[in-house]
């Protein structure tokens, strides 16, 4: 850092999939100061009883930014490769069978969550202050330059500390975004009107489950796949009134299993797994509604940012929310890193900045978002699980797909493009 220019202040609500990224890839960049504040303690998972499957343009840009961090998820026992997209109906007639190296340049990943939090947050636990919640924000005059003061609680004492003259605020706090809620407004939910639950049982499969593969009967989805530690994830899906709460009768394993039963033949052999897992297991059953927000990235004043949910939180179809939160964390830093060298040693246009980054990846951002809400068309009352799968077989379907898995943004100051540049300069 040039001699006598201030750090700038960078503050992280919320240690999850985004933020713990950005934390990590500015923690040796001269010239910054990075707190990140997480509200659970850094044993406590709170996703820990699912899974998730990570997409193939996380690993891409994760590689570049940090080819370590990619090693230590794929190593053996944290995370299985996802390679392939199977979907049948429950009667086990074969709708889709797509290897993923048809669209993408490389593989994703399966992971239980708890796994995927550990493994993000092991290369900064010294920079982050877990059990510590942002409970008040703001800007600390109005003049154009003033900077932010958070307030946050430690949860075990109930003591209150102030972080004061923070330059830039990065919401990663997740779908119920108090960063967003202060700063720009509360967004208003738009409801798909689909259920979604969720659940982790052990693999007593035998085999019948592995890689990532989903079953319809009608509108009613199941999804699935082995995660390390031998378990499975299932996540079902089925239709209600958009906005409409989960009625409690709608829970039951004898509800649940007549969703999924084929009509006129019995279940194949996977699919009746998955009822019976699913009917044996109710009550460790996550549920939720599928909803999505509108894209938002910076706030008016121009110091805060939103990453990951707290800006985009998208309907889960494809996968693509945590995955999507890696590359907003890889292209955020970049664009910090490629800000502070470019400044040659004059105090960071923060504004500019956080400008410079909604511009750079609200086109990105829009477009798998509406690409996600386009392909749950199969989860939707009227439709036709075998016309609507067989079309994403189709080139405009798979076009979009490759689009969504390799179509990252290039960063400017992370991996073998950097290195030429630095070369070249
Ligand atoms: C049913 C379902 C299935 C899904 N499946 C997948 C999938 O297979 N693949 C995929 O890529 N995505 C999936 N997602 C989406 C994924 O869960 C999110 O998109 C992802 O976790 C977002 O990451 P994030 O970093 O924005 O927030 P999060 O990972 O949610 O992290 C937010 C963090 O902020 C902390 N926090 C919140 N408020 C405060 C506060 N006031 N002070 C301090 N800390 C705070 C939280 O404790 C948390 O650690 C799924 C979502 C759902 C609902």
């Amino acid at each position: 850092m040039e001699a006598g220019r201030k750090p700038l202040r960078i503050a992280i609500c919320g240690a999850g999939v985004g933020g713990a990224i950005v934390a990590h890839l500015l923690r040796d960049e001269p010239g910054v100061e990075v707190t990140c504040l997480e509200q659970v303690t850094a044993d406590d998972h709170s996703h820990a009883g699912t899974g998730l499957n990570v997409g193939p343009n996380a690993l891409k840009i994760l590689a570049e930014a940090d080819p370590e961090l990619v090693d230590a998820l794929k190593a053996p026992g944290v995370s299985l490769p996802w390679r392939n997209w199977r979907t049948t109906l429950t009667d086990g007639t074969e709708l889709m069978k797509l290897p993923l190296e048809r669209v993408a340049d490389n593989e994703g990943m399966r992971i239980r969550w708890s796994e995927l939090y550990r493994q993000l947050r092991a290369p900064v636990l010294d920079r982050i202050l877990f059990n510590q919640q942002v409970v008040s924000m703001g800007y600390e005059g109005s003049e154009p330059g003033a900077t932010i003061s958070i307030g946050y609680q430690d949860r075990a004492t109930g003591e209150e500390r102030w972080l004061e003259g923070v330059d830039l605020l990065i919401g990663g706090d997740g779908r119920y975004s108090a960063v967003r809620e202060q700063f720009l407004g509360r967004p208003e939910p738009r409801h798909l009107g689909v259920v979604i639950y969720r659940l982790l049982v052990p693999d007593t499969a035998d085999g019948l489950i592995d890689d990532y593969a989903q079953w319809f009967n009608g509108p009613n989805r199941l999804l699935a796949f082995r995660v390390p530690g031998e378990a499975i994830y299932i996540a079902g899906a089925f239709p209600i009134p958009p906005g409409a709460p989960i009625a409690d009768d709608a829970k039951s394993a004898e509800v649940l299993r007549g969703l999924y039963a084929p009509a006129k033949a019995a279940p194949s052999r996977d699919a009746a797994f998955l009822i019976d897992a699913i009917c044996d297991h109710v009550d460790d059953i996550h549920w939720a509604r599928v909803q999505e927000i509108p894209p938002a990235f910076a706030d008016e004043r121009g110091r805060v940012l939103l990453l990951g949910d707290a800006s985009h939180a998208m309907v889960p179809t494809l996968g693509q929310g945590a995955t999507m939160a890696v590359e907003d964390a890889c292209a955020y830093a970049d664009c910090i890193r490629a800000a502070l060298r470019g400044s040659g040693g004059r105090p960071l246009d923060v504004p500019a900045l956080t400008a410079r980054v909604a511009q750079r990846r609200m086109e990105r951002v829009r477009f798998v978002v509406d690409f996600s809400r386009e392909a749950s068309d199969t989860m939707l009352p009227g439709s036709d699980a075998v016309r609507d799968t067989r079309a994403k077989m189709e080139q405009p379907f798979l076009a979009s797909l490759r689009q969504v898995y390799t179509g990252t943004p290039a960063l400017e100051t992370f991996g073998p493009g950097a290195a030429r540049r630095r070369q070249v300069g």
